[in-house]
């Protein structure tokens, strides 16, 4: 039979900031040695107090507003009471009823259409210590702690239970990734732990059916694996029901080698936290004047650039997604339009999601968007030919140049003089007369290897079409 599946999504992100929620350490990075980011406020000790980072609030108002959603006037902090070892203070500071953004919306794009998943609430917390189990030299297991993660800004960003699909589930949280990036409020780096998904994922005979139980689905360190986690929960649950058996609620680990679902825990519910105001924090009043300047801020969203890539510049649905794809491809894109406003805008799109990110991938900066304009100006009037373009092109990414010069000093203008292209084309022909015998007797490769000599010794400046055009013209007279 066919199963509904219904699946909201938690996303716990760092966020981009110089020091942690409620104090003045650094944030940890990868070598750090354990327990060297710390003070006696993010170590819980007894009399120190929280102040919080104005800059990981603005970030939050920031993706709130990008999203559509609300920020109330006055928010206030507060403990989430439980008792394990990685929480120094025996709670962690957190948002219960008043999060910094409540109802927005992201629109995502699927292989079968475009849909908006509602964000119920995001609001901010600090990140707990990291425990680490290991057997000691005398054979004793023993439990290690790291606070250097204790106390690092957290944004937690909860769907309403709108996702129907595990495509969509992923696109949610690689689009949400994007945003994030975009507005530079987050880097997002699900393999470094920076990005952490949980899917509810529950199952039903029917659209309008009850939901069914829901589990929770952890442990996806990457967007593939966010996909196939919840692809296969889907499917373990209806072989359940279609059993005659009953979906057990609780946590659940992805196991990526095995590609399955474990028990992790029971699920616990949220009273268990008993949540109490924070007293060592006043209430924040978000001002309107703040709001309005964080809002003013805010760079054009993913959604709306690739629909005005789209409607606007004429390119197609899938440049506008690599380019929007990359904020930094977007960024030169832009950079160079502004530039030369008449500048051939697909081949623009071309170079940029072709060479450009290519070159990227390699660990290459971004060339000067001006020159580089000027170099895509000169491929699409076909005052140089392609191959020259990738050439100027790779000397440009160690260093901005006048291209136009270069192209002039150096007569790189690409021939396309037909008197020119006819003298290059009779001297070929004379000096490999075996290749119009081949011609004559049927073989065709003879063209191809006779352009390729043509194009040597113009120096590769020739149009190798031209060219092409040219030398059947003469073989064939
Ligand atoms: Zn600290």
């Amino acid at each position: 039979m066919t199963w509904h599946a219904v699946i909201g999504i938690e996303v716990h992100v760092q966020l981009r900031t110089a020091t942690k929620m409620f104090c003045s350490c650094a944030i940890p990075a990868e070598g750090d040695l354990p327990n060297s980011k710390t003070c006696p406020t993010c170590l819980g000790l007894p009399g120190a107090l929280p102040v919080p980072n104005k800059a990981a609030i603005e970030k939050v108002l920031a993706v709130g507003s990008a999203i559509g959603a609300a920020a109330p006037a006055t928010t206030i902090w507060d403990r989430k009471n439980y008792f394990y070892p990685d929480l120094p203070k025996g709670y962690q500071i957190s948002q219960l009823d008043f999060p910094l953004a409540a109802h927005g919306s992201i629109e995502v794009t699927t292989s079968t259409g475009t849909s908006q998943v509602r964000i119920r609430r995001a609001h901010l917390e600090e990140d707990t210590a990291r425990l680490r189990h290991e057997k000691g030299s005398d054979g004793r297991r023993s439990s290690l702690i790291d606070y250097n993660r204790s106390g690092v800004a957290l944004l937690e960003i909860v769907t309403e239970p709108d996702i129907r699909d595990a495509e969509t589930a992923r696109r949610y949280a690689e689009e949400l990734r994007l945003l994030l990036r975009t507005i530079g409020a987050a880097d997002a780096e699900m393999e470094n732990g920076q990005m952490r998904v949980e899917a509810n994922v529950s199952i039903r005979p029917s659209e309008d059916a009850p939901f069914g139980t829901r589990t929770e689905v952890k442990n996806m360190n990457s967007f593939r694996s966010v996909e196939k986690a919840i692809a296969y929960e889907i499917a373990r649950q209806a072989g359940i029901l279609e059993g005659g058996g009953s979906v057990i609620q609780e946590t659940r680990g992805w196991d990526e080698g095995s590609e399955t679902t474990y028990t992790m825990r029971a699920k616990e519910n949220s009273h268990d936290y008993r949540y109490f105001p924070e007293p060592d924090l006043p209430p924040l009043t978000i001002t309107a004047d703040w709001l309005s300047q964080i809002v003013a801020a805010i760079p054009e969203i993913p959604s709306v650039r690739r629909g005005r890539y789209v409607t606007q510049l004429g390119l197609s649905a899938y440049d506008a997604a690599v380019l929007v794809g990359e904020p930094h491809a977007a960024a030169l894109f832009e950079a160079a339009r502004s530039t030369d406003a008449t500048i051939d805008v697909k081949t623009l799109a071309n170079w940029v999601t072709g060479e450009y990110l290519r070159a990227a991938h390699d660990g290459a900066e971004a060339p000067d968007p001006a020159q580089f304009a000027a170099l895509v100006g000169a491929v699409s009037r076909k005052d140089i030919n392609g191959t020259t373009g990738k050439e100027l092109f790779a000397e440009l990414l160690n260093g901005p140049f006048d291209v136009r010069k270069a192209i002039a000093d150096r007569g790189l203008g690409q021939i396309s003089d037909q008197g020119a292209l006819r003298a290059l084309a009779a001297e070929v022909l004379a000096a490999h007369p075996q290749a119009r015998e081949d011609w004559k007797a049927g073989k065709h490769q003879a063209l191809g290897f006779l352009v390729g000599q043509a194009m040597k010794a113009s120096k590769g400046r020739g149009d190798a079409a031209q060219l092409g055009e040219v030398i059947r013209a003469l073989l064939d007279s």
